[in-house]
């Protein structure tokens, strides 16, 4: 089909604000779920698209809501907002308010966050005047009605983001109960990485003659990283985790642990080690988790370790490797987690740790993928080992702002289940061109129900 063929935003028709600022992002190229949700979304049809971060559903919503924002620019109403998007954690809120203050940027759009976990009075008076895109977690934003500060007769679009995490975390109900305040005359754009039947039912009640995008992510984010796994005793894990990071050429890792104690636990053995490491995790405010993942992105942290439900939506570009401390007893968790690695079509190296009572996880992760990961007996030993930045005589590359770039030739050497190579390293814009040429050929499909 036509739109599927989009090869460039410019051909989508987007208003002029909004190219410019695909211009200043250097995205040249729609990602398949890009080129199949936005013009329907951008005509007004409901969607359902099926994807997981890392495909570019954020911009897949967010550039047909501003554009349909930019076509109709109106006062919104006090405390009412135009459009409403709802998503599972605070972490992805925030991302999603960065997404529309970046795509929306030469169109002065008003864009409001308001998630638990922080007082609500700075919340309540960014609705007083209303605003025009309101990102929001489902208790807030219920507590923000019930306290008067808002209303959602107004809202033109909802857009529901991972539906599918909202009914791991229990926010099924508090869906329910927002949306019968939503007027039913709306346009509704409905996010899920997985459609179990539950969500299926949900969409179905919420969406009007929708149309259905999917995209096939699972598989190609994982034959972008290089996997292995190494076969230790649980006693051993603390030494082998110290050598690992010594040994490999990382920018940036995040480490997973099952638990919050463990992932304290973790933070405390690296940096007797002398491996500067934070954690984050369900344990910590909203300030210390915005303060740890600002220092993450901006690389004065290398070294992050985290729980899935604190990882749900950290979308930093550059992290090198993943390793996983703990292999996740849900498979499924074992793609989310890796899929941090290998964001906007980069590549990454993702690392498990199983000891023995964790086999029967990797069996079922290896089923669910399709693939044997590769194990090696251990990680390379101190002594041989090169130290960060530098292996095989190269030094690793730094970028303009001298952060390391996570993309140095060393990366590709040695891998034995890697895709064919492209070859020499990439900068950060050469990255984003790079994905437009991967995501053409990313599996995806579509169909009207
Ligand atoms: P998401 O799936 O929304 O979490 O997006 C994943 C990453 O891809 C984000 O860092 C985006 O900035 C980046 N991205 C989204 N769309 C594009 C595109 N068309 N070209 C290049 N990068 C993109």
């Amino acid at each position: 089909m036509k739109d599927s063929n989009l090869n460039s935003f410019t051909e989508l028709g987007l208003s002029l604000p909004i190219t410019r600022a695909l211009a200043d992002e250097r995205y040249v190229t729609p990602t398949p779920i890009q080129a199949q949700t936005i013009p329907p979304a951008m005509t007004g049809r409901d969607i359902v698209g099926i994807a997981q971060t890392g495909t570019g559903k954020t911009a897949a919503f967010a550039l047909p809501i501003l554009h349909q924002i930019a076509a109709n620019r109106k006062r919104p109403e006090k405390k009412t907002c135009r459009v409403l998007v709802l998503s599972p954690t605070r972490e992805l809120s925030g991302q999603i308010v960065d997404s529309f203050k970046t795509y929306g940027r030469h169109m002065n759009v008003s864009v409001t966050l308001a998630i638990g976990g922080v007082p609500m009075g700075r919340q309540v008076r960014a609705l007083m005047h209303g605003v025009e895109v309101l990102v929001a977690t489902p208790g807030r934003l219920l507590d923000l009605i019930q306290g008067n500060a808002l209303r959602l007769g107004d809202v033109e679009i909802l857009v529901l983001d991972e539906a599918d995490r909202m009914l791991d975390m229990g926010f099924i109900r508090d869906i329910r109960k927002i949306i019968a305040k939503i007027p039913s005359k709306r346009q509704t754009l409905f996010f899920s990485a997985t459609m179990p039947a539950e969500i299926e039912d949900l969409a179905k009640q919420m969406l009007n003659n929708p149309v259905r995008v999917a995209v096939t992510p699972v598989a190609s984010t994982v034959e972008r990283i290089v996997q292995r796994v190494v076969h230790v005793a649980k006693a051993d894990k603390p030494a082998l985790l110290a050598d690992t990071l010594r040994a490999e050429t990382i920018d940036r890792v995040l480490v997973f642990t099952r638990t919050k104690h463990g992932a304290d636990k973790v933070v405390r053995q690296l940096v007797q080690k002398g491996l500067p490491a934070e954690a984050i995790h369900g344990n910590k405010s909203q300030g210390q988790r915005d303060r740890v993942l600002a220092a993450f992105r901006n690389g004065r942290v290398r070294i992050l370790i985290a729980t899935d439900i604190a990882a749900r939506g950290i979308d930093v570009e550059g992290i090198s490797h993943v390793v996983n401390y703990d292999l996740p007893n849900i498979p499924e968790s074992y793609v989310h987690r890796i899929g941090r690695t290998a964001r906007a079509g980069a590549e990454g190296v993702a690392i498990s740790f199983c000891d023995g009572e964790e086999r029967s996880f990797l069996r079922s992760i290896e089923k669910l993928i399709g693939m044997t990961i590769p194990a090696s007996g251990q990680a390379m030993p101190e002594t041989s080992a090169p130290k960060h930045g530098q292996r095989n005589g190269q030094r690793h590359r730094s970028n303009n702002n001298g952060a390391p770039s996570r993309s140095g030739p060393s990366h590709k050497q040695g891998r034995n289940n890697r895709r064919p190579q492209h070859g020499k390293s990439q900068s950060q814009g050469e990255r984003k061109e790079r994905y437009t040429g991967e995501i053409a050929t990313a599996g995806f499909m579509q169909s009207r129900p």
